[in-house]
């Protein structure tokens, strides 16, 4: 039947009849449902969104089942950013779309195209408050990096490689209590630093303890103190997969090599205070499509 017809049908029904008469009902309710059928294309596909309520700094994990596989991978937008979508299973596609302390909380827009459907939807982050901790550097103090070591650091954190090395959840990588939690802001000399947060976990362990793989991946980033890696000193980046990477800072040994594909719980190298460190510890550091997340909820659950 056509939408005309329906249209007609719903203008002529008086009101009162339709409250009086039971019987109008599933008509109506009929009525209504093939306007909407008819004047939207049919959903295709099905998105879901986790965590269900995501704050500043976690990781949303978008999952898009296909009735139908497409040719092309579907393209997600998040904000203003595109973000990569990777197949995860038949008709399956995941995209794993960063949040940090940075951002405003708020609405944030989420367009998915897939064929020729594109679905606008929108996520709520909500807000989270980080503490802050005041540092006080006496003038000329600032510890200033290389453009050496920036500038493949900065290389390591943009990669996305297209095979997927981690399952399941992450591991502790190293047994040292943690000192520094994720996004901690910052006062320098009482100005408070906006672009600062605390771009992954301390832990506390002692010099030269293991620094475990969180997740299996394969080495993409080997800097050495002694080469100019004056802010990270002695460093290992892993890269997991599909825009996901691991930093370790101020290691004290290295016992891994560039393109090296490293196990879950493998011993990458030991505990140190190379680079702008004041003790011992480690800093890991877990970005997703070049930003940095808060690796808790990545400890406990699995990302597909
Ligand atoms: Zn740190």
């Amino acid at each position: 039947m056509s939408v005309l017809f329906w249209l007609l049908l719903l203008t002529y029904i008086p009101s009162p009849m339709i409250s009086k008469s039971l019987n109008w009902q599933p008509l109506l309710t009929a009525a209504v449902a093939s306007l909407v059928a008819s004047a939207m294309p049919v959903q295709a596909q099905q998105v879901t969104i986790n965590p269900a309520k995501p704050t500043l700094g976690e990781t949303l994990l978008v999952v898009l089942q296909l009735d139908n596989n497409t040719e092309r991978p579907p393209t997600v937008i998040f904000g203003q950013r595109t973000y990569p979508a990777f197949q995860i299973g038949p008709n399956r596609w995941r995209s794993l779309l960063p949040t940090t302390p940075l951002e405003k909380p708020g609405r944030r827009s989420l367009q998915v195209m897939a064929g020729k459907e594109v679905r606008n939807l929108a996520v709520w982050i909500g807000n989270r408050s980080f503490s802050t901790q005041s540092i006080w550097l006496p003038p000329g103090k600032d510890e200033e990096g290389t453009d050496f070591e920036f500038d493949q650091v900065d290389a390591f954190k943009a990669l996305v490689s297209p095979k997927k090395f981690w399952s399941g959840p992450f591991l502790k990588p190293n047994s040292g209590p943690t000192t520094s939690g994720y996004g901690i802001r910052r006062y320098y000399n009482g100005v408070f630093a906006n672009d600062y947060y605390h771009r992954g976990v301390d832990y506390a362990g002692g010099t030269g303890s293991p620094v475990v793989a969180p997740a299996a991946g394969r080495v993409a980033l080997v800097g050495r103190e002694s080469q100019g890696f004056k802010i990270h000193g002695n460093v290992v980046g892993l890269d997991h997969g599909q825009g996901v990477v691991s930093i370790f800072m101020h290691l004290n040994r290295i016992n891994v090599q560039k393109g090296q594909l490293i196990k879950a719980g493998q011993v990458i190298g030991g505990v140190g205070s190379t680079g702008a460190s004041t003790g011992p510890h480690l800093h890991w550091g877990l970005y997703v499509n070049g930003l940095s997340v808060d690796p808790v909820p990545w400890r406990s659950q699995g990302f597909e």
